[in-house]
């Protein structure tokens, strides 16, 4: 499972609530669907809390809990630094192969959102699809990820591309004092979803582009396509090039491997990609630019969002809200400078202030100082 960077190392899950100031983690079970799930609400400073329901093998219900927990703290950061007034949540259902997923579990689960009146709302995430989705509206309208004819975004995994692409022109632009991708080289790690349709707009810049993938499907539309080359997966986080874009698993950058990086920038939609945050130091000290996983890969996210602005989702405006990331970006690497701290953290300071500023408004005592 993905690890997230976060500083306090939870011992226990009361612990953990207690370290990164929970608002709600509430168990879920439903003997009839074979249900076990976890929902858990981080912070509603800046309006409901929401995150994808993720449907994952864990090996204990601690296990489940504490991955709910890091990646509702995560999402909080996500929509903060965005700009999108949500806080963060997430869902997990512990998936067991003599209980498969179901209407009825689904069904059970949606009324478990239902009764916490609007505290969290869903969406898609790893393991779930938009029909899983469609099986929660029948029970709760607290659900984000709707297909378009249910007035949804429908799919988002290209706009969180668009997104990663924004990022890195600001990336290069800070790293490199270029204006284009024109002519520079792109290792991008994983073309499923998010990866391959950043390569053909990196490739629509004028960029060369290197892949890896594990999975020849994903490789093939690439094999003959001109400007990219396909190379061994255990090569391309170490390739020489201009950025390194891991778009597949998270952990990729170690303290084992960060010696052996060799790119100017990190820029990429791969969710955790330092194993540990302290590794920005590493990277600092490298000279190596890292846009802060949480920026570069919120697209999706905000895109989905849109829909519940005033008069429904409106894909323009949702797109734009999207391309806003390179500013965002920008902002953050300004931060950085500003404060004298790693990207990672201005990346974290941003969020924290935009709640704290935000809180202080509502008259809410907010957890978050945006302090050093
Ligand atoms: P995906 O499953 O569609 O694609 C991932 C690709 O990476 C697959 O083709 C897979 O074969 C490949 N892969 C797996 N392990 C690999 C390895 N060791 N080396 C090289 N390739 C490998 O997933 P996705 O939706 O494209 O998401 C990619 C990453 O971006 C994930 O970390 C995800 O959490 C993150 N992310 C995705 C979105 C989104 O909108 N889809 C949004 C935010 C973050």
């Amino acid at each position: 499972m993905e690890v997230k960077a976060v500083r306090e190392q939870p011992k226990n899950i009361m612990d953990f609530m207690q370290v990164a100031d929970f608002e709600n983690v509430v168990l879920c079970q439903d003997q009839a669907s074979g249900l076990r799930a976890v929902i858990a609400v981080h912070d509603t400073t800046l309006g409901p809390a929401a995150g994808g329901c993720r449907y994952w093998t864990y090996a204990s219900y601690e296990d489940a809990t504490i991955d709910a927990m890091r990646l509702a703290r995560g999402m909080t950061y996500k929509y903060a630094a965005a700009g999108v007034n949500l806080g963060g949540g997430k869902c997990v259902v512990m998936a067991d192969p003599a209980r498969p997923k179901s209407e009825a579990m689904l069904r059970a689960l949606g009324r478990y959102i239902d009764r916490l009146g609007g505290a969290y709302m869903t969406g898609e995430d790893v393991g779930t699809t938009l029909e899983d989705m469609v099986n929660l509206r029948l029970e709760t309208p607290y659900v984000i990820t709707l297909p378009e004819d249910w007035g949804g975004a429908g799919a988002i995994s290209e706009m969180t591309a668009i997104g990663v692409l924004e990022a890195m022109k600001s990336s290069v632009e800070h790293a490199l004092g270029k204006r284009s991708l024109q002519g520079l080289t792109v290792n991008v790690q994983g073309v499923g979803a998010v990866g391959g349709p950043l390569c053909s707009l990196l490739l629509d810049e004028g960029a060369r582009v290197r892949v890896a993938d594990i999975r020849a499907e994903s490789l093939a539309p690439w094999r003959d396509r001109p400007g990219v080359e396909v190379v061994p997966v255990e090569e391309i986080p170490y390739l020489e090039g201009d950025v390194f874009a891991p778009c597949a698993l998270g952990g990729v950058v170690t303290s084992e491997n960060v010696g052996r990086l060799r790119t100017k920038i990190i820029c990429g939609s791969a969710n955790n990609q330092l194993w540990d945050a302290s590794l920005e130091t590493n990277l600092q000290e490298r000279g190596i630019l890292y846009a802060p996983d949480f920026i570069v890969n919120a697209g999706g996210a905000v895109f989905d969002a849109d829909r519940l602005q005033p008069g429904g989702f409106r894909r323009a405006r949702a797109e734009a809200k999207v391309r806003e990331i390179g500013r965002t970006t920008r902002e953050v690497f300004a931060l950085a400078e500003q404060e004298k701290v790693g990207t990672f953290r201005a990346a974290e300071l941003f969020a924290e202030r935009r709640i704290a500023s935000v809180g202080a408004a509502k008259g809410i005592r907010s957890r978050f100082r945006g302090e050093i």
